[in-house]
């Protein structure tokens, strides 16, 4: 038998060389449905196994059949980063295993995670003192907001443009809302001027999914405001621009939001999964969630993050989140985020000049939407996959297919996406 000391280092070994080669890995799996499942045995082992053994099986079985998000050309949906300070931190998190439920349950996971999102409200231009908690996924921090919102006005409608993510209709749906889709303007902003009657609470996304679009915050938050309706900001992949003092318009009208969410996970190089939700209006997120059973009594003068949100047990997220700020500094995010954003820029300038392409919406971000214009674009996206050079993934655009390239990972450089324009001209043609 090795020691754990042993395993260690050939786990470490494995992770230093797996980051050195995945540049050089096929972007996605090419697998058929089941075709792992096919290959794993039908049950647990009676006993127990080898870390070798599990390190030879990850290799031959499971990387075949993975599709590298870690990967410098991985620019399907919106890419993220496991960084070296994320990785790191998540081996510690595992070895410390703390369940933050509570303040007396781990006080240093509740007070740094408080801190650390007071840290990161900093770097992105929002408001001291609001409250600050981290949650798995921008999924559940939007169930969050909208129970809150419900308690302040049950019965009502929540209302988010056309090009809102999935995620609020099923969170709506989930908290027995009713919800309804806001028409967007030519530049796939949400409209202002719908009415509010029988609004329980208003979704405005800075950064959508497919386009990117910032909806117009100042003036939403404004009509909210008169109307006593609840607005939550969803700036999951957009809002970590705003570390860039110049990007910093896009959370411009925010500070008058009842909440926000920003996913670290997605464009702050913190390993999944990682979702920063801020309210301003922490009593009522505490009067929709705050239960205390006998075992669980609260400490005088300490926050129990538990009333704050769906969840009771709690991973020690702060951990890696406070790792990655420190490892990169402001100004090492700022660098990344605004290289992201030259690089996407200068994609699209390849796109523009080229016959045959366009870009079909504005990119102010990292993530640029473009068509050849006779191609069957879906089959492009395809057959870029399939090369194993790049993950291009295709959108549906007020009907049309068109394709992506979301720029987001730490290690993707100016060849990265220079090969990827050159694999897709090679495709289309
Ligand atoms: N909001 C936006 C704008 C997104 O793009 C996404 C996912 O891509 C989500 C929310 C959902 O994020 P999560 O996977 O953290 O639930």
């Amino acid at each position: 038998m090795t020691s754990f000391g042993d395993d260690l280092a050939r786990a470490t070994d494995w992770v230093e060389d797996y980051l050195a080669r995945v540049g050089e890995l096929p972007v996605a799996a090419t697998v058929e449905p089941g075709e792992l499942r096919a290959q794993l045995p039908d049950a647990a082992p009676e006993q127990g196994e080898t870390f070798d053994a599990m390190l030879r099986d990850l290799d031959e079985l499971v990387l075949p059949a993975l599709t590298h998000w870690n990967h410098p050309r991985f620019f399907a949906w919106i890419a993220n980063t496991g960084s070296e300070p994320g990785i790191l931190a998540e081996l510690l998190i595992a070895a410390l295993n703390v369940n933050g439920m509570t303040w007396l349950s781990s006080p240093a996971a509740t007070e740094l995670e408080l801190t650390v999102l007071d840290w990161l409200a900093q770097l992105l231009g929002l408001p001291r003192g609001w409250h600050g908690h981290i949650e798995d996924t921008a999924s559940t921090s939007m169930i969050a907001a909208l129970a809150a919102a419900r308690t302040i006005r049950p019965g009502g409608v929540v209302y988010a443009s056309e090009q809102a993510n999935f995620s609020v209709e099923r969170a709506a749906r989930l908290v027995g809302l009713d919800f309804r889709k806001v028409e967007t303007d030519d530049a796939f902003r949400m409209r202002a001027d719908f009415p509010l009657d029988d609004a329980t609470a208003v979704v405005a996304t800075v950064g959508t999914t497919s386009t990117t679009s910032v909806d117009p915050v100042p003036e939403l938050a404004r009509r909210c405001e008169e109307a006593g309706v609840w607005l939550h900001v969803d700036a999951a992949y957009a809002g970590s621009a705003a570390v860039c003092p110049e990007l910093r318009w896009c959370l411009d009208g925010c500070e008058r939001a009842d909440s926000l969410v920003v996913n670290p996970h997605k464009w702050l190089f913190t390993p999944m999964d990682c979702s920063a939700f801020w309210t301003r209006r922490p009593e009522v997120l505490h009067e929709t969630f705050a239960l205390v059973p006998e075992y669980l009594a609260a400490t005088d003068a300490a926050v129990d993050i538990k009333d704050y949100g769906p969840a009771l047990g709690r991973r020690f997220r702060s951990l890696k989140l406070w790792f990655v700020l420190r490892w990169y500094g402001a100004e090492g995010l700022r660098a990344l985020i605004r290289e992201h954003v030259r690089l996407a820029q200068l994609f699209a300038s390849w796109v523009t000049a080229e016959p045959g392409w366009e870009v079909v919406a504005p990119h102010p971000f990292s993530i640029v939407c473009f068509r050849h214009v006779e191609a069957d674009n879906d089959a492009l996206a395809r057959a870029v996959t399939a090369t194993g050079e790049a993950f291009i993934a295709p959108a549906v655009l007020r009907g049309q297919t068109i394709l992506r390239i979301a720029i987001g990972n730490a290690a993707t450089r100016e060849d990265d996406v220079h090969r990827t324009w050159e694999a897709l001209k090679r495709c289309a043609a």
